[in-house]
C-alpha cells in the first residue's frame, strides 16, 4: 500500500467461481425477468455474422449492472443491511446499489464528484438514496465516500472489487449461453470489467469454445492497458462513453479477465456509428457504452464473417445531449 485511501487503490478480494453466478441466479430470478437476445437480419447485413443482442437496455435500470446490485444486496449480512450502504459512482453503478438497496429496504447514500449529471441525480434521488456531493473527479469521490462511511458506519461497496458484483452480473451471460450454447464468440464492453469477467467465468465452464471479447474505447484505455501489462494502471480519460470512462484498474476482474480471448480497443467515432446503427436498423436505444460491443464486432468484421456472434448491448442511459446528437445523425454506410 502507498499510503492512498483503500478504497481508491484497488483491494484483494476472493474471485467468486461458475457456482456462485449460479447462485446469483437463483437470487436474481424473482427479481429481474430474463432479458431478450433477439436477431435482426439488417443486423446481420452490418456484420456479416450471425448477430445475436443481449438486450440489457430492457433492465429496470437502464443497464446490466442491477443484477451485481441485487446479488449484492441479497447476501448482504443482517448487521450490514441495517447500518446501510454507502458507494460512489456518477452513473449506472450508483443506480444499481440504490435500486437493490430500495428492493431490500436498506438504507443508502451514493457519492457523487461535483458537477453531477442532473437527470441522474433525479433518477437516483427517486429511488430513496442520500446524496452527496464531493470531490471534483471520482478518485477524489472515492477519498471521501471512505470517510463518510467510516463515520456514518455504513458498508462501503466498491464499483468493482465486489464478488458478489461480479457474479451478478455473470448472470448475464449465463442467459446467453443458455439460449445459444453454439456461439463462436460474445463482444463484451468493459469499463472496470466486472461484465467481462463474469462473462470470463461462466464461457470457461460451460462454453470453452466460445470467445470472450472485451472492448474499451481507446481514449479510456485503463482495463486494455492493465490487462496488456499484467499489472494495474492508471491512464487518463478522454472518452465520451461514461459507462467505459474508468481511470484506475480493479484487482479483482483483471484477474478473472486472463481468461479473456482478446481486448480490443476501439475509437469514440466507432462506437458513436454503432450507437446510430443500434438506433436506426435494430430499433434499439443504448447509450454509447452500450454500443460498444457492436463497434468491437464491426472492427473484426472479415474474422467473425459468417460466424454466431452475441453482443451485449449493456445499457440505454443516453445523457440529453446524446439522445439528440443521435436523432440528428443517421448512420453512414449500409
Ligand atoms: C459499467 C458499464 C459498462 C462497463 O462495465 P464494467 O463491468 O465496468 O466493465 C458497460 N456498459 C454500460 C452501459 C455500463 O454502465
Amino acid at each position: 500500500m502507498d499510503g492512498r485511501c483503500p478504497s481508491v487503490v484497488s483491494v484483494q478480494t476472493t474471485s467468486p467461481s461458475v457456482t456462485d453466478v449460479l447462485h446469483a441466479a437463483q437470487l436474481i430470478a424473482p427479481r429481474l425477468p430474463e432479458t431478450p437476445l433477439w436477431s435482426y437480419p439488417v443486423l446481420d447485413r452490418r456484420t456479416g455474422a450471425e448477430t445475436y443482442l443481449k438486450h440489457e437496455n430492457a433492465q429496470p435500470t437502464g443497464a446490466f449492472k442491477v443484477r451485481g446490485g441485487i446479488n449484492l444486496m441479497a447476501r448482504l449480512p443482517e448487521e450490514q443491511r441495517e447500518a446501510g450502504v454507502l458507494t460512489y459512482s456518477t452513473g449506472n453503478h450508483a443506480q444499481s446499489i440504490a435500486y437493490a438497496a430500495r428492493a431490500f429496504g436498506v438504507p443508502c447514500t451514493i457519492v457523487m464528484p461535483e458537477n453531477p449529471n442532473p437527470s441522474k441525480v433525479a433518477a437516483l434521488e427517486a429511488l430513496g438514496a442520500a446524496i452527496e456531493v464531493k470531490g471534483a473527479t471520482m478518485v477524489e469521490a472515492g477519498e471521501y465516500a471512505a470517510t463518510l462511511a467510516a463515520v456514518q458506519g455504513n458498508r462501503l461497496i466498491s464499483p468493482a472489487d465486489e464478488p458478489d458484483l461480479i457474479a451478478g452480473v455473470g448472470t448475464l451471460y449465463l442467459e446467453i449461453l443458455n439460449r445459444c450454447p453454439d456461439l463462436d464468440a460474445i463482444f463484451v464492453p468493459i469499463g472496470s470489467g466486472t461484465g467481462a469477467a463474469g462473462a470470463c467465468l461462466v464461457a470457461k465452464a460451460v462454453a470453452p469454445r466460445c470467445r470472450i471479447i472485451g472492448v474499451q474505447s481507446s481514449l479510456a484505455p485503463t482495463a486494455h492497458d492493465s490487462w496488456r501489462a499484467g499489472e494495474l494502471v492508471r491512464r487518463p480519460v478522454g472518452t465520451v462513453a461514461d459507462g467505459l470512462a474508468t481511470g484506475s484498474a480493479f484487482a479483482t476482474p483483471q484477474r478473472i479477465m486472463r481468461d479473456l480471448d482478446d481486448f480490443i480497443l476501439v475509437s469514440d467515432e466507432e462506437i458513436r456509428q454503432a450507437q446510430r446503427i443500434l438506433l436506426y436498423e435494430a430499433h434499439t436505444l443504448t447509450e454509447l457504452a452500450g454500443a460498444a460491443a457492436l463497434a468491437g464486432l464491426l472492427a473484426r468484421r472479415e474474422e467473425f464473417a459468417g460466424r454466431k456472434v452475441a453482443l451485449a448491448c449493456t445499457g440505454a442511459n443516453a445523457s440529453p445531449a446524446e439522445l439528440h446528437r443521435l436523432l440528428s445523425s443517421p448512420p453512414a454506410g449500409t
